[in-house]
């Protein structure tokens, strides 16, 4: 389990998560991008990612970019809330990037800002992850601006 303090907010990601991320490191120069959506819960001021969905072949995914694909993804979210008597959520997305030091794109912050507004949220909140090739970028969106810290 890691910790995040953002925005008054603490971040804890499960081990299982980190491991997955690591896993889909872009170590080779041709690995693509790969990520997912992440899923979670929020009690008061303490939000838990349990788990991220792995990609599957409808994701759009080249060495420079990645795109989940929703449907796919509304899926595992489907079958996560029910499997955890309607308490996990969908609480943002991740992918990687073929840098040590990630940070988000334009596309991706974008991105992370339309699914705060097509998607009707439980809590008010987003969380964009980037695994780079080194270092991990957590980031929380509130619909205003987005607080990060790259670990
Ligand atoms: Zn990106």
């Amino acid at each position: 389990m890691r910790s995040v303090n953002l925005n008054n907010k603490t971040i804890f990601i499960s081990e299982s998560v980190i491991e997955l991320f690591e896993i889909f490191k872009q170590n080779n120069t041709k690995d693509n991008e790969s990520g997912g959506v992440l899923i979670g819960q929020v009690k008061a001021d303490n939000i838990y990612i349990l788990k991220a969905s792995t990609p599957n072949k409808f994701d759009k995914s080249s060495r420079y970019s990645f795109e989940c694909d929703k449907d796919a993804a509304q899926i595992v979210m489907d079958f996560e809330f029910y499997n955890s008597n309607n308490k996990s959520i969908y609480i943002g997305e991740w992918h990687t990037h073929p840098e040590n030091h990630p940070t988000p794109s334009r596309k991706d912050i974008k991105m992370i800002k339309n699914q705060f507004k097509k998607n009707k949220l439980n809590e008010p909140l987003l969380i964009l992850i980037i695994q780079g090739t080194e270092r991990l970028y957590v980031g929380l969106y509130d619909g205003n601006k987005i607080a990060f810290k790259i670990l």
